[in-house]
């Protein structure tokens, strides 16, 4: 039975994306087959096939060999496979670029290794300038550099320019781990292509179950074992396999990617999330990260002095279900730190997150616009009180 109350919006996939029917028939099947996939009796084998299948569905979301996909628990710890795998092998310090996820900024924090952070503009792209000069005066004493650079940021959608960081992390000798947890199933990825030494996905972000995703690796990367035991994933991961999980992990890859092969859905879907952000533009709003090039299905706006947990609260009042840049805490507005890195100054408070998936229609975007327009009608209007005739 959904939660979700009748006739809401749900404008929040890079939060987490409806979970797609044939993701949620692949999980019931495999519970249905049961078996342990190390047994080697018949159900044991057909769990086998199971997570082999839903392997080689998941490297083919981002072109890379089935045998180089390590299941982990998430999104979070494919990171940080790669970010400890990397310390590991060597890496003394770590770049990383200003507007990772916390899955990264807060690994790296906790290594205890150095660590620099890559600037990004305003357009929120890392500043390649930066990383080459950086690259360029590498002390050998650091070990081989580790850059981590996100493919797709999850507040505002923008892509890295990654191919062209792989180029400079490459010529230095070095280990680029590329986090593509929201770009997956958004835009086409081609791992090998990006130049991508490690590449970190999650199942929830594509329509498939939480508590899965995966870390592929290249030839350069060497991964260290991340849990002890029965020797599960080539003994990266010991533990017996989230079988459910994976196989849904899987169906969702192969419709997703089945998804990307139709241009004409995705551009239509995008051509609704730019009329949205027309309308709230007119209103007042800015877009973030509008230069640059961003995932077809994300909005970020910010609107100075509507604070981001003011407008979440008010749409959810009006059922309609989006994500703030910035969290209140304590009863303070926190700043998005990736706003902020973005050198967006007040704004930073002010931002909305409003994300569209495999299920979104033309009329949710359309709906989404009405609620805000309503709620920031009213706050301008008790921001203003001279102005509706209250003396
Ligand atoms: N990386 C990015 C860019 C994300 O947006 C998220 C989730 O929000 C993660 C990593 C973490 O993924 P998971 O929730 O599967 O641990």
């Amino acid at each position: 039975m959904t939660q979700r109350p009748a006739g809401s919006v749900y404008l929040d996939y890079n939060a987490t994306a409806l979970v797609r029917p044939e993701a949620a028939a692949a999980i019931a099947h495999a519970l249905d087959v049961g078996g342990n996939p190390s047994s080697v009796h018949a159900a044991g084998r057909a769990a086998r096939a199971l997570v082999e299948q839903a392997r080689a569905d998941v490297a083919a979301l981002v072109a890379a060999p089935a045998s180089t996909v390590v299941f982990t628990s998430g999104g979070t710890e494919a990171n940080a496979l790669a970010l400890e795998s990397a310390i590991a092998a060597g890496a003394k310090r770590l770049l990383i670029s200003a507007v990772e996820h916390d899955s990264i900024q807060e690994t790296t924090h906790a290594s205890g290794v150095a660590f620099e952070e890559i600037p990004v503009d305003r357009s929120g792209r890392a500043d390649l300038t930066w990383l080459a000069e950086r690259l360029a005066r590498w002390d050998a004493a650091d070990g081989k550099p580790f850059v981590a650079l996100m493919l797709a940021n999850n507040e505002t959608g923008v892509i890295q320019p990654v191919a062209e960081a792989a180029e400079l992390v490459h010529a230095a000798d070095g280990w680029l781990h590329v986090d593509a947890v929201q770009a997956a199933g958004k835009i086409a990825v081609d791992s090998r292509a990006l130049g991508a030494d490690t590449l970190a996905i999650s199942a929830h972000k594509i329509g498939g179950p939480q508590g899965v995703g995966a870390l592929t690796f290249g030839p350069r990367a060497v991964l260290s074992r991340r849990q002890h035991g029965g020797g599960q994933e080539r003994g990266r991961r010991g533990g017996t396999e989230n079988v459910p999980g994976i196989s849904g992990f899987g169906a969702a890859a192969k419709v997703s990617r089945q998804a990307l092969e139709q241009p004409a859905d995705v551009e239509e879907k995008q051509a609704w999330r730019d009329a949205a952000a027309r309308r709230l533009k007119a209103a007042g709003a800015v877009v973030i990260g509008e230069a640059a090039p961003r995932l077809p299905n994300t909005l970020c706006v910010a609107t100075l002095g509507f604070a981001s947990d003011t407008q979440v609260m008010a749409l959810d009042l009006a059922g309609v279900m989006v994500s703030a840049g910035a969290a209140c805490s304590s009863g303070k507005v926190k700043q998005s730190p990736v706003l902020a890195a973005m050198g967006q100054g007040d704004l930073a408070a002010c931002g909305l997150r409003v994300s569209g998936g495999w299920k979104t229609v033309e009329s949710d975007w359309a709906r989404f616009v009405d609620a805000w327009s309503e709620a920031h009608h009213r706050h301008a209007a008790r921001r203003a009180p001279a102005a509706t005739g209250v003396a």
